[in-house]
């Protein structure tokens, strides 16, 4: 009993001790700053209010806008749908409007007492009161020039006693407080005039309106000559407002004295309004005759249920964003017929083409300021004015100054644009470059150049600042851009060409690292001195097993409790305590990076297994960009290798049906599967599936699969052991070798078995069910992105519970030793991008990797090398290495590599302790989950 409750005790430490690291890892990632970026755009010093917005709900990316999720939702995953659709529903039958009657004129008065509200505290104040209403009124203002979506940036709201000014930026990110009372269904929210209100607070604050009185819909049921509020307070309490206030700047602070006085009057008589017009609804229900168009039980129109069930109906809107014209297309249709209508039809066949072209730049034009607005979070019309799209159109100007000119003279000339902002816009003169090129060019492909532009702005080493509403453009634009930007061209050669463009920039956006791959966790020697950097599952591997002790939460660290061997410092080596940071090592990119294997895995993972175990060393992050140098880079040494040594790449034509023995073997060595016409995967299947329901399927199936895996043995006649062999091809060589524990066989003995299988029963379990888990393995991570700590190429494995508790597996997956460890998570893109491994898993993959590798083989070889790739010529190389000149000469070829690398990529980032001459080789302490005597002993711990 003690000794369970004690470890329960200790159980939930451990827990408690990981959920505190993992809400710190949480806030380091918040935390971390976009780099540094040159300063020529004019945002660099144009400081706006939602740059201090945390929590932004509605970004400016192509993503659909993500509502509210109640926890309690019955579990109905119906994405975007309404989170209080039950509770409005209800209302639209049986509204509740308790509005006290007949207040008094005299409480109308506006006095001098009203509540600005900017402190978390006053808006909890304000709330606590707000509950006990049975019904306010409310009114928001908002921002739109200076801002893509547009924000609230004030939220009037008045009791009978009071009048609040919510100061909606300051408080942006605490508006959630006003969630509930907003939608309580027994508390009446008066708005006039809410459809707009109602997807705004959605938008900012995913405030949702659930009983709502609209005193505009009152006005429409009560058939009032007007519907405007400016009416209705003239009417009902002779106030006269100036509505010219809408249209200033609600971002300013202090708020000038007329706008607050404005802002009051918004929403100060609306609660009188409300209870005048409901009185008049009742009034006209009685006054009605049968003989009116009836409704109620009592065969009379209900008028007030009538004015509420229009209100509530504006609840149920959802706010969603204008994905249309996120093209700019609707706004360049609408320019040109406008323009074309004010010219009247003028069609000579002369004119034709000038007025293609009028029309070309005029979407040019249109779809470039939508992106420029989506970027530097601003209107379209601040960017670039309609005028000023029509005149650059016709004119074409072809230089800086004549675009400023036409843009200056086209705004000038229109009036409502009255110099109520600058001419041409910031945006315009920052960016003249892009307009530049968009207007003179010739341009085949608009789609790369608006890639180009976004770049530019955002992308590495761009020009405009980073932000909450921009940086999300960076990563879906990739798929967007390419289709958005220019529907109209056509020509299967352009489209093909932005397709491998968008497939690129696919593969940037789904295999670039998400997260930060170097947590920069510390770990301290037991007398306090730091041992290294690693990220936090080294951490938890060490707690869990009570081998260590936090001593530090931010950022988190630990102290090991048992004396290391050895220590970084006294080793001369300060490479693993420097800090890594989360960018290119090529470039100091930022914002997308991913792991690359200096050592190729086709040589690594045939070296000895001591040799791999300080891989961190060997493995940084990079860019796209200089991933694609180095790899090239690679790519041609690897050429050079084959060359020096006289070990071809790719090993040919082996497949021929009395050559082969052993479709292992033969895997191993590298199939030309161009010739043998068949993937690995296919012949897997096929073999799997004839092994296990070959007996049950349709004849005509089970002929189809056999010529599958006949095609692989050159069209003979295959057997049993046929099949089975062919089970492990493009099986990697861990899996093979776990496959042969497993099972206590050699594989490679060749027993030939001449039965033709066709007549033979089936039945080979093990083999069946590890097959299948790398199939499974394989799939998942083809279509998942491998979510799996799984790394088909130099350690493949598959993951299962025991796995997780055993120390070769931690060993092959963590990088335990004192580097760095780093999730493995995204590990796949890396060997994915290697032209080269063998790998079960990887052909969902190869057709996005044809438009971005650059290998020398044309891509229809390589897709279907790639399956098998150069690990039997890596194998050959090692092996002769390890002959000729032993691990030494391993250490020394790794240098080459590193050697090429540096040449090809120059890195400036690199951290300081890296170095050509790294040597790979060190000793285990005797906690290292590396020390071979200490795995039994990390199991046997972890089960007391
Ligand atoms: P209101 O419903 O009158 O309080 O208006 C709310 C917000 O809508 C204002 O803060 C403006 O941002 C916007 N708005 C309403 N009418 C106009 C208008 N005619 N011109 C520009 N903005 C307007
Ligand atoms: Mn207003
Ligand atoms: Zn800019």
């Amino acid at each position: 009993m003690a000794i369970g409750s004690k470890q329960r005790v200790r159980v939930a430490l451990t827990v408690a001790s990981f959920a505190v690291l993992s809400i710190f890892f949480a806030l380091q990632y918040r935390r971390r700053k976009p780099q540094r970026r040159s300063s020529s755009c004019y945002l660099s010093a144009d400081w706006k209010p939602q740059h201090s917005f945390k929590r932004v709900l509605a970004d400016n990316s192509f993503a659909p806008f993500k509502h509210l999720k109640l926890k309690d939702s019955n579990g109905d995953d119906i994405s975007n749908m309404h989170p209080h659709e039950a509770e409005i529903t209800a209302l639209m039958d049986n509204p509740r409007v308790e509005l006290k009657n007949g207040i008094d004129y005299q409480d109308l008065n506006i006095n001098d007492a009203y509540v600005w509200v900017e402190h978390v505290s006053q808006l909890k104040e304000m709330v606590d009161l707000l509950a006990n209403e049975s019904a306010f009124a409310v009114d928001t203002e908002q921002h739109g020039l200076r801002s893509y979506l547009g924000f609230t940036a004030l939220m009037q709201i008045s009791t009978q006693e009071q009048d609040y000014l919510i100061d909606t930026i300051a408080l942006h990110d605490s508006m959630s407080i006003l969630r509930p009372v907003f939608s309580n269904p027994s508390i009446c929210k008066v708005f006039h005039g809410a459809d707009n209100d109602v997807l705004w607070l959605q938008r900012d604050f995913h405030i949702y309106v659930v009983n709502l009185f609209d005193t505009a819909k009152a006005c429409d049921v009560l058939l009032k000559p007007q519907r405007s509020l400016a009416f209705l307070l003239e009417t009902y309490c002779g106030v006269t407002t100036n509505k010219l206030f809408q249209r200033e700047d609600w971002r300013q602070r202090p708020l000038p004295q007329g706008m607050v006085q404005y802002a009051r009057t918004d929403a100060h008589y609306l609660l009188y309004i409300a209870s005048c017009m409901i009185s008049e609804l009742r009034e006209k229900y009685n006054e009605a005759t049968v003989s009116d168009e009836s409704y109620g039980h009592d065969g009379k129109l209900h008028f007030d249920l009538q004015a509420c069930r229009r209100s509530n109906a504006i609840c149920l809107q959802l706010f969603a964003k204008d994905i249309e014209a996120s093209r700019g297309e609707i706004a360049a249709s609408s320019l040109i017929s406008r323009h074309l209508n004010s010219q009247g039809t003028s069609s000579s066949d002369t004119l034709d083409s000038k007025k293609n072209h009028f029309e070309d730049v005029v979407r040019r034009l249109c779809a470039w300021r939508e992106l420029m607005a989506r970027v530097h979070d601003e209107s379209v019309r601040f960017v670039l004015s309609d005028p000023a799209i029509l005149a650059l159109a016709e004119k074409v100007p072809s230089n800086a100054n004549e675009i400023f000119e036409a843009i200056a003279q086209a705004d000038l000339n229109a009036e409502s644009l009255s110099a109520s902002f600058p001419s041409p816009s910031p945006t315009v003169c920052s960016h003249m470059d892009h307009l530049i090129n968009l207007l003179q060019e010739e341009i085949e492909d608009l789609d790369n150049l608006f890639c180009v532009f976004l770049q530019k702005c955002i992308g590495q080493n761009g020009s405009c600042p980073l932000s909450v509403f921009n940086y999300p453009l960076l990563i879906d634009s990739n798929v967007k851009l390419a289709k958005i930007i220019i529907p109209g061209q056509n020509g299967s050669k352009s489209r093909k060409k932005a397709e491998r463009k968008a497939s690129r920039r696919l593969f940037v956006q789904k295999f670039s690292c998400k997260s930060p791959v170097y947590h920069n966790c510390r770990i301290f020697a037991n007398d306090g001195r730091l041992l290294c950097y690693c990220d936090h599952r080294k951490l938890e591997w060490y707690l869990r097993r009570d081998l260590a002790k936090v001593v530090d939460n931010d950022p988190p660290a630990i102290m090991l409790l048992f004396e290391p061997k050895g220590r970084p410092e006294d080793e001369d080596n300060d490479f693993y305590i420097q800090s890594k940071k989360n960018i290119c090592v090529g470039c100091g990119e930022g914002i997308h990076y991913l792991r690359y294997r200096i050592i190729p895995s086709c040589y690594r993972m045939h070296f000895p297994e001591h040799l791999k175990s300080h891989r961190s060393h060997d493995i940084v992050l990079l860019c796209v960009d200089c991933h694609e140098v180095a790899h090239a880079a690679a790519e041609k040494y690897k050429r050079q290798v084959a060359e020096e040594f006289d070990i071809p790449l790719f090993i040919r034509n082996i497949a021929e049906s009395t050559n082969v023995r052993d479709a292992a073997e033969a895997s191993e060595m590298g199939i030309d599967f161009e010739e043998a016409g068949v993937s690995p995967l296919e012949l897997r299947t096929a073999a799997m599936a004839l092994i296990r329901h070959g007996q049950k399927m349709p004849p005509s199936r089970r002929e189809e699969l056999y010529q599958i895996v006949m095609r692989f043995y050159g069209g003979r006649e295959i057997n049993n052991e046929d099949l089975e062999r062919a089970l492990l091809v493009g099986m990697s060589f861990h899996e093979r070798k776990r496959l042969q524990k497993k099972r206590g066989l050699s594989l490679k003995t060749n027993q030939a078995d001449s039965v033709p299988i066709k007549e033979k029963k089936l039945d080979s379990p093990t083999l069946v069910s590890i097959a299948e888990d790398g199939l499974r393995a394989g799939a998942s991570n083809g279509e998942k992105q491998g979510e799996k700590d799984c790394c088909p190429n130099s350690d493949s494995c598959t993951d299962s519970l025991t796995d997780l508790e055993n120390p070769a597996y931690i060993e092959k997956n963590m990088d335990l030793d004192l580097t760095d460890a780093s999730s493995n998570k995204d590990a796949y893109a890396v060997n994915a991008h290697d032209t080269g491994e063998s790998g079960t898993a990887r052909n969902g993959l190869v057709d996005i990797l044809d438009g971005v590798d650059k290998g020398t083989i044309d891509s229809k070889h390589k897709s279907k090398f790639s399956l098998m790739g150069h690990g039997p010529h890596g194998k050959l190389v090692v092996d002769r290495i390890l002959e000729e000149s032993g691990e030494d000469g391993v250490c020394e070829f790794c240098q080459r590599w590193r050697q090429v690398f540096v040449e090809a990529t120059r890195p400036q980032f690199l951290p300081a302790g890296w170095g050509i001459k790294h040597s790979g080789k060190r000793d285990f302490g005797d906690y290292s989950v590396y020390k071979p005597v200490y795995k039994g002993s990390a199991a046997t711990n972890t089960r007391s």
